[in-house]
């Protein structure tokens, strides 16, 4: 009997996994694929609960990677029917995870299940799932791959199922990322009363002119699958309330988004080298703090992305573009550990309030996971 992938989104979207709560959605998980006949085990670190489950021996053979995380975001106020319900309400299933992405890892744990007890493959199949993917991922995704190098277990390839079509089932695969970073900026200058500015040395001049020539600056043009690079100022403060003080000091944040031609260290380097003109020019000196949240990664066209194509062609008609657009995701750590694609359903009301999808995404991402493990293994 085939597994139903509707039924087991709306079994998840009932288990209340807000990050970094398992709800008993891992729970679930290791029941359904124990039963299958894959070895589960728990890769729980800091307080966040993971799992690894394997089907096959792992020794020999060729084996094939599922990503994915059953943690969400606070559903929030105002929702037309209960978060957690996983109701099929006309032909949509409502809850929050119903799009991001409950959905896709019921669609894949379906599909791994069936596949190897109707067919089974010579070689392996392990499917990683982290409840730590909308916190920091700090002990998610990032820990299961630690355990797995300790254990000698491993992936040839890896897909991971979040949602990436903006419009029809197909339409979208990502075959990289863009990194992102923040960088705090602290101006230092000398406070003193604004009717004698000489007698002061005023942090928001120096901070000025250097968001301006951060922002005014093309970092680059893009490339070839990369957007161009992005610099956003998202704050400016100095907390002063008074019209008559030159403050001491100023703080201001942006956040770049960025492709494949710098890293984190490079940015970092160009920031300071900016302050430390401004530095020179004006007496304000600066303090610079970075926060990474990923590196830009790219897995060129190739054997994976060729796969998945076909199998997307094959079950809905559609030639999926191959994007790097978007913000993060697990897939940023798993390319460290194998080549990496993303591929799942339309996320047009992900970390919204009344999320839902359509049930025949849910069933049409089972067929075409199936198609992809048929073709791999065959
Ligand atoms: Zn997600």
């Amino acid at each position: 009997m085939s597994t139903d992938p509707v039924a087991l989104t709306a079994a998840l979207i009932r288990c209340p996994s807000v990050t970094p709560e398992e709800g008993g959605a891992l729970l679930l998980m290791e029941r359904v694929l124990t039963e299958a006949g894959f070895a589960c085990t728990r890769v729980d670190r800091n307080g966040i609960a993971n799992l690894f489950a394997r089907w096959g021996n792992g020794g020999n053979g060729q084996s094939f990677g599922f990503n994915g995380h059953t943690d969400v975001v606070p559903p929030g106020e105002g929702w037309s029917h209960d978060p957690f319900c996983g109701e099929v309400i006309g032909a949509e299933i409502w809850g929050r995870g119903a799009t991001d992405m409950k959905s896709g890892v019921a669609a894949f744990v379906a599909a791994a299940v069936d596949f190897v007890q109707e067919t089974p493959p010579d070689g392996s199949i392990v499917i990683t799932l982290t409840g730590d993917e909308e916190g920091d991922g700090v002990d998610g995704t990032t820990a299961i791959l630690d355990w797995m190098e300790a254990e000698g277990e491993r992936m040839d390839v890896c897909l991971v199922g979040e949602p990436t079509c903006p419009e029809r089932l197909g339409d979208m695969m990502k075959i990289g990322r863009r990194g992102s970073m923040s960088a705090f900026l602290t101006a230092k200058g000398v406070q003193g009363h604004s009717a004698y500015p000489h007698r002061a040395k005023n942090p928001l001049t120096g901070l000025v002119r250097l968001l301006d020539r951060l922002a005014s600056h093309a970092l680059d043009t893009g490339t070839d699958h990369f957007d161009a690079s992005t610099l956003a100022i998202t704050t400016v403060d100095t907390g002063n309330k008074a019209t008559n003080v030159i403050p001491a000091e100023a703080r201001a944040t942006v956040n770049i988004r960025f492709n494949d031609t710098h890293s984190s260290q490079s940015l970092t380097d160009w920031i300071r080298q900016e302050a430390d003109r401004v530095t020179e020019e004006t007496g304000i000196t600066f303090e610079l703090r970075t926060k990474v949240s990923g590196e830009a990664f790219l897995t060129p066209p190739g054997p994976l992305s060729d796969l998945v194509a076909r199998a997307v062609e094959a079950e809905t008609g559609i030639t999926p573009a191959l994007s790097t657009t978007g913000g993060t995701s697990d897939a940023r750590f798993v390319r460290r550990h194998c080549p990496v694609v993303e591929f799942g359903l339309v996320g047009k009301t992900m970390h919204q309030r009344d999320e839902r999808v359509e049930v025949a995404q849910i069933t049409g991402l089972k067929a075409i996971y199936t198609r992809i493990l048929r073709d791999y293994f065959a």
